[in-house]
């Protein structure tokens, strides 16, 4: 088995192992492409969305937070453009009746050749040493070249194809290409189909007067449909942004990757409303601030890129994705778009309602233009978890798994460890968890050999052991273990409070931003 899906393995059997993530209805077999968090996932997931909503509202005075219902009036998709435009192309392999996203067959076999160009790149390298220019080798490489062109035309004649409505060239493409079932190697292929990813439900008690409803496929929309209420109620002038986390869902066509594509899942969204005109600086300036929030995290600069849209989304005027070095590659973490004012003019119009700004400065009413940030929580939870567990060897030969989650991130602060529960000790460890509960998610155990302990926080990420021995009963001290240097030093207890809140405070993580 490749090593790659060997890691992605074990971080599976990690997450579920640990109370991170278990599969959804599991002793019925479970739901495909959905998941429930555990006791450690949820508070790994409530502290990112800390760390998003604090970024957004509280370290910004014109960016406010809503929560509105999944539930919206049907015409809003009609208005947005889902009803008729929220569609992927579709196809089946025959043999292996395995169903697969066209453009994604594609866009894989695209970064096969991109990966060739970068082995090239990485071979020269190894060869010229210091001497290496990596710029010009790249542009003048006859093999680099062609495998980049390649990509190229590939994705943009899907791209125009797609555009046009063209799925007889999409297969045609693809059966050019000889792209076969990666996991069986059929090229016995379907015709492309366009699929409607938005749930359908109902609402009302009898099948006749019942309204057809979906459940919302983006959280942005219940955003824009709100944006008067909230500009005029908080009495902000534009720039204003208006953020929101929540469930959103969609039927993925293809949902194998984990909790990467899920078909239930939460998107953390920022609506920027800005005035006719100025929207591409804004856009500008929120790339660069959200990779910024994402690089405060430390999970290395490398890790992230941006991918410019080529194909635009017919609300757009600028696009970009920030792609996160996944276990199986780089993909779209975070997507950040310059929607114009496609949605509110949408919403004005099937609505019947006026959706417009006074601007004071420029004395006139207009429409206002969005810069919206949408990122998925369980991606970005895939993207901090994965990179964050790791194997070492340590100097005596042994091995232990540590997630070396950003401390304010992780799901418990402090482990208390009382070396046993007899003579007092562990009513010592409790009286210190009872001063530091107010202030801190932790944990009391006092089973097992002190080693194991150790291991166990190492693996949910905890940043800290405090370890409570017959010493700690006379002097008021105890050991304080590191997750990450595993360095044991002597502490008063009176300290604790300081010590663990000046590494697990999120201020660590947003003033670097
Ligand atoms: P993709 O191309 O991967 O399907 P998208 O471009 O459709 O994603 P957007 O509509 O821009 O995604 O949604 C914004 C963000 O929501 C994405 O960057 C991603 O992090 C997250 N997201 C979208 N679909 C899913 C999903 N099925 N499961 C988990 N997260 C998702």
């Amino acid at each position: 088995m490749a090593k790659q899906e060997d890691v992605f393995k074990k971080l599976i059997s990690h997450a579920k192992e640990y109370g991170f993530i278990f599969p959804s209805s599991e002793i019925y077999d479970g739901l495909s492409a959905i998941y429930d968090y555990g006791q450690n996932g949820a508070e790994l997931k409530n502290n990112i969305k800390q760390y998003w909503w604090k970024a957004m509202v509280q370290l910004n005075d014109n960016i406010v937070g809503i929560d509105s219902a999944i539930f919206m009036h049907p015409t809003i998709w009609k208005a947005s453009g889902h009803v008729d435009a929220f569609n992927d192309p579709l196809i089946d392999n025959k043999d292996s009746k395995k169903r697969f996203r066209a453009d994604v067959l594609l866009e894989d076999y695209c970064a096969k050749l991109e990966d060739k160009a970068q082995k090239e790149i990485d071979k020269a390298a190894k060869r010229f040493g210091d001497a290496f220019d990596k710029n010009e080798f790249e542009n003048t490489n006859p093999r680099v070249l062609e495998y980049r062109e390649k990509q190229k035309t590939i994705l943009s004649r899907m791209a125009q194809s797609l555009e046009k409505e063209d799925l007889a060239d999409v297969k045609a493409l693809i059966e050019e290409l000889e792209i076969a079932d990666p996991d069986t190697g059929s090229k016995n292929w379907t015709d492309v189909r366009q699929f409607n990813l938005m749930f359908g439900t109902k609402l009302g008690a009898s099948a006749d007067s019942a309204t057809d409803l979906y459940l919302r496929p983006e959280t942005a929309q219940g955003i824009f449909v709100n944006f008067l209420n909230v500009q005029k109620t908080s009495r902000h002038k534009l720039p204003l942004g208006i953020a929101q986390i929540g469930k959103a869902f969609r039927n993925e066509i293809v949902a194998r990757q984990f909790i990467f594509r899920m078909r239930e899942f939460e998107q953390m969204e920022m609506q920027y409303f800005v005035p006719p005109g100025t929207e591409l600086g804004f856009y500008e300036t929120w790339k660069e601030k959200r990779l910024n929030w994402h690089l405060a995290l430390g999970l290395g600069a490398e890790n992230y890129k941006f991918h410019d849209h080529e194909k635009l989304a017919h609300y757009a005027n600028a696009a970009a994705d920030i792609e996160f070095k996944f276990p199986f590659g780089f993909k779209e973490l975070e997507g950040i778009h310059s929607r114009t004012d496609f949605d509110l003019s949408a919403h004005e119009k099937h609505s019947g309602r006026k959706l417009q700004y006074f601007d004071a400065e420029r004395n006139e009413n207009y429409v206002p233009y969005v810069v919206e940030t949408s990122v998925g929580l369980d991606r970005l939870f895939l993207a901090i978890f994965s990179n964050c567990l790791k194997d070492e060897v340590l100097e005596d030969g042994s091995e232990r798994t540590v997630l070396s989650l950003p401390p304010a991130l992780a799901p418990v602060k402090a482990a208390i460890l009382p070396l046993m529960k007899k003579d007092g000790l562990g009513e010592y460890g409790e009286k210190i968890f009872n001063e530091l509960k107010y202030d801190f998610n932790m944990i009391y155990e006092d089973k097992d050999s002190i080693g194991k302990r150790y291991r166990r926080q190492d693996a949910i990420g905890t940043p800290f052991c405090i370890t409570i021995d017959h010493d700690s009963l006379t002097d008021n001290t105890v050991t304080l273990r590191d997750r990450d240097t595993m360095k044991q030093e002597r502490v008063a207890v009176a300290d604790l409070r300081r010590i663990i809140d000046e590494k697990t405070n999120f201020r660590n993580l947003l003033s670097k931003i």
